[in-house]
């Protein structure tokens, strides 16, 4: 004997019916089945609506009732013939008729007591388990229905009745006696009470009757058929990457739909728990697949965590005060009140000072929980041993659950630490005694966030998402996003890491795509996007709340470098290639460097130093390793090196800047890189990594351009100037020339003091036979007191730029 239950999606349709139908026959003719048979879908909803309408007297109730009329008259249109309709059809307008007069009634004495709905609610089972015997006797299966009504008792909570298990088992077994059909059709959720009236066991039922039944007439196997493919590790319509559970005990699957995994009613598994009848979840739309066995013990691979749910609509409230230390009772008082009034507990946690007590509940039952305890409570709270009541509505339980947890370490620190990288804020957190379970309250807007970054977090074989948003799509930009197109398969095939660019913008134009914008098309989308604004494009970032988000600055952008902060404060990684920010203010460097930490965010901006070169992650590896940096030597200016290389007799030096400017060696105003502040910054930025506290005035800098140079006031002007004064250029070329010696702009770190500046470097110097836009670091330090550590190669280049930002981003990924 084996029990089927089809639950509202599955009866939904008539393709799905169909699919029914071809489950029933494909079974052994030998065996009998017992179906239990959800309401169609959407109609228990509806049924919900057209009754509280009908109490309010919004005579709108008569619409949702014709709805519910046409679901039904299409499945028997679509999968009877035209011969059998007419008895179908009759019986339907019947209870369409007894349906209506029951709304009727309810609307004129303005008042849906719970007995009332519950009966309406019925007539969801009832229609559909009705239709559906039809449709099974047409397609050749002798099918006979039996109104649960008359096996299944209940008391007389009526929408959310307790089962009568005594008297239930009995009814069930001596009709079974009696039943020759092989095929019984079965209303899920209804029950009725010892008096006969109509009741109803809790939104998701019909799980519970299939199991009741399965129970009773020790079934092999209680198969629920549904329209997932099983149990999944979380819930796949929130977690894309959610899979299903092969195999999972009672007591993990009892405590992930405790937790709110909806594929399977909790009070559902208690009953073949007991007599250990497995649990086969199934597809009806996929039958061949593998779907998720549920039995007494979890085989499973080793993974301690089998699955991760959610609930949300939960209220927090706290019991706190010094009145409530070492007295005994006071949790007695708490949990007898609440039992009293009904209301279920989700979620217990106390403090081991016993100074406070925290309990989760449904949003619903918030105001009834806080009066109740008001009144219980009301002689502590008038005399301030206890606090008013603390209450916040809307929150979301969200749980990770596994038999094998407790038998391992970092579990619960691992789920701490993911969510607090993600910046989900845990307000309360418990774990049962038994470690089968840790749960946590957050806010309903990060349960996303917060399932999908376990979810990546406990299952290895999940990729890493990152989402980025990025800012300048200039030169380097577009070079960026070219090569996370080109990379997209190996990170994903080789790292698993699914790389997403969510934001673009440039001075113009901002774009935004939760599932990640096509690279092919970036330039048409960001054209199509809204008005950029960097405020705009910090609150869409926050506003999708995904998990490990980058924010990328390609732009070299004062106001932008502005921003960090507040993305470090939403816990939002911050990539930069723009040098502004760590080269302002030491204040406000340290700043970010703080916030970065405090709020788990890396800042990362390697390519502010030698493009692409690994110059600060080096510096940072030796630091971190306990090496001292005594003193560097550098050339830093990708752009400088570049002019001094070419600038060679019978050139001309403002014709050479000018080529530099083209070929994208220097900043958009090439003052920047011949003033020397450039390199400064570079210094700078090395010497606070190399722990200095030092500003930008604190670097000397002996600057190789004239009065007139500086004086100029337009990027024109001082092109001009060059011109003009081409002769002090010359004389520095040929002073060069005469000493046998390169020019090389030159940055040094030594003893706390930084200075850059021309320098005449001798043949055999490293620094002499540096080529075109190399750049080269020489680190001086406890390790490599006089052998330096040197890092050579091109340290400008839209390329290599890019790609170092590319490195800084997969970074994030691995830590
Ligand atoms: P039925 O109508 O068949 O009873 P339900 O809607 O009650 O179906 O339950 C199936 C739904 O449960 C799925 O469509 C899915 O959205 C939801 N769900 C939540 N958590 C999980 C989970 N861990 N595994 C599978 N489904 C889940
Ligand atoms: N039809 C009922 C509900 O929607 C019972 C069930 O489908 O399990 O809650
Ligand atoms: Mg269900």
């Amino acid at each position: 004997m084996k029990v089927l239950k089809f639950g509202g999606t599955s009866v939904g349709s008539s393709e799905n019916i169909k699919k029914i139908v071809e489950i029933i026959s494909k079974n052994d003719s030998d065996t009998t089945q017992f179906i239990v048979v959800s309401a169609f879908a959407t109609v228990t909803n509806l049924l919900i609506d057209a009754a509280q309408l009908a109490s309010i007297k919004n005579s709108s109730y008569t619409t949702v009732l014709q709805k519910i009329k046409d679901i039904h008259l299409t499945i028997i249109n679509e999968l009877t013939s035209t011969r059998d309709q007419k008895n179908l059809n009759a019986h339907i307008e019947n209870k369409f008729e007894e349906l209506k007069q029951v709304l009727q009634s309810i609307s004129l004495i303005h008042d849906l007591s719970a007995k009332s709905e519950a009966n309406i609610l019925s007539y969801g089972e009832l229609l559909s388990s009705y239709i559906i015997v039809e449709i099974l006797n047409q397609h050749g299966i002798d099918a006979v229905r039996k109104d649960s009504r008359e096996l299944i008792v209940t008391n007389n909570t009526y929408t959310n009745a307790s089962v009568d298990f005594e008297r239930t088992n009995k009814k069930i077994r001596s009709f079974s006696k009696v039943n020759k059909a092989k095929v019984v059709v079965l209303p899920g959720f209804i029950a009725s009470s010892s008096d006969g009236d109509t009741t109803v066991l809790g939104r998701g039922g019909s799980d519970f009757t299939a199991s009741i039944v399965a129970a009773a007439l020790n079934a092999s196997v209680l198969e629920i058929w549904t329209d997932v493919s099983g149990m999944y590790t979380a819930n796949p319509k929130l977690v894309s990457q959610a899979i299903p559970i092969e195999e999972i005990s009672y007591e993990e699957a009892m405590e992930l739909s405790h937790f709110g995994a909806k594929v399977i009613y909790p009070p559902t598994i208690h009953p073949v728990l007991k007599k250990e009848i497995p649990i086969l979840i199934k597809n009806t739309l996929k039958p061949d697949e593998k779907g998720t066995l549920i039995t007494k013990t979890s085989k499973g691979k080793s993974n301690p965590v089998k699955g991760i749910s959610h609930i949300e609509n939960v209220t927090l409230i706290t019991l706190e005060g010094s009145g409530m230390v070492g007295i005994p009772g006071f949790s007695k008082r708490l949990f007898e009140i609440l039992a009293a009034e009904k209301i279920n507990v989700k979620l217990i946690t106390q403090a081991s000072s016993e100074h406070s007590i925290c309990i989760g509940i449904d949003d619903s039952n918030a105001d009834k929980a806080k009066a109740a305890i008001d009144t219980v409570f009301e002689f502590e709270i008038i005399r301030d041993k206890i606090k008013p009541l603390d209450v916040e509505k809307h929150l979301s339980i969200i749980a990770i659950v596994g038999e094998q947890m407790k038998s391992h370490q970092g579990i619960s620190g691992r789920m701490f630490s993911t969510l607090g990288k993600n910046n989900v804020n845990i307000r309360a957190i418990a774990q049962g005694a038994s470690e089968k379970n840790i749960s946590a309250v957050i806010a309903t807007k990060d349960v996303k966030k917060a399932l999908n970054s376990l979810h990546e977090s406990f299952f290895k074989e999940n990729y890493k998402q990152l989402n980025l948003f990025i800012t300048g799509v200039g030169n380097v930009g577009e070079k960026l996003i070219d090569q996370i197109r080109s990379q997209e398969k190996f990170l994903r095939d080789k790292l698993k890491i699914n790389l997403r660019i969510i934001g673009l913008s440039n001075s113009k134009k901002m774009v935004f795509n939760e599932t990640g914008i096509p690279l092919k098309f970036w330039k048409i989308n960001l054209n199509n996007g809204q008005n950029a604004s960097l405020h705009g494009f910090l609150e869409n970032a926050k506003t999708l709340n995904l998990r490990n988000s980058i924010f990328v600055d390609i732009t070299a952008n004062r106001k932008v470098a502005d921003m960090y902060k507040e993305y470090l404060k939403n816990s939002i990684a911050v990539v930069a290639c723009n040098k502004i920010a760590c080269s302002s203010d030491f204040d406000k460097y340290h700043e970010l460097k703080e916030l970065s930490l405090e709020y788990n965010a890396p800042f990362l901006f390697e390519t502010n130093v030698g493009a692409g070169l690994p110059v600060i992650d080096t510096l940072n590896n030796l630091i971190a390793s306990g090496d001292n940096v005594i003193n560097i030597q550098a050339v830093l200016s990708g752009s400088l090196n570049f002019i001094f290389n070419n600038f060679t007799v019978g050139t001309n030096f403002h014709d050479i800047v000018k080529q530099a400017q083209h070929e994208g060696y220097t900043e958009p105003d090439p003052r920047i890189d011949l003033s020397g502040v450039d390199v400064a910054r570079k210094i700078l930025i090395l010497a606070r990594e190399s722990g200095e506290k030092m500003n930008l005035d604190d670097i000397r800098n002996d600057s190789f351009l004239t009065k007139n140079n500086h004086d100029a006031v337009t990027v024109d002007d001082f092109y001009r100037s060059l011109i003009d004064d081409a002769d002090h250029f010359n004389k520095l070329l040929a002073s060069a020339n005469k000493n046998k010696c390169q020019l090389k702009y030159v940055a040094e770190f030594s003893n706390g003091k930084a200075k850059v500046g021309l320098k005449e470097i001798p043949e055999g110097h490293p620094f002499y036979n540096l080529k075109g836009k190399d750049n080269i670091v020489m680190f001086y330090t406890n390790r490599y007191p006089e052998q330096p550590m040197i890092i050579k190669g091109a340290g400008a280049g839209a390329d290599v730029t890019a790609s170092g930002l590319f490195a800084d981003v997969i970074k994030i990924a691995s830590n």
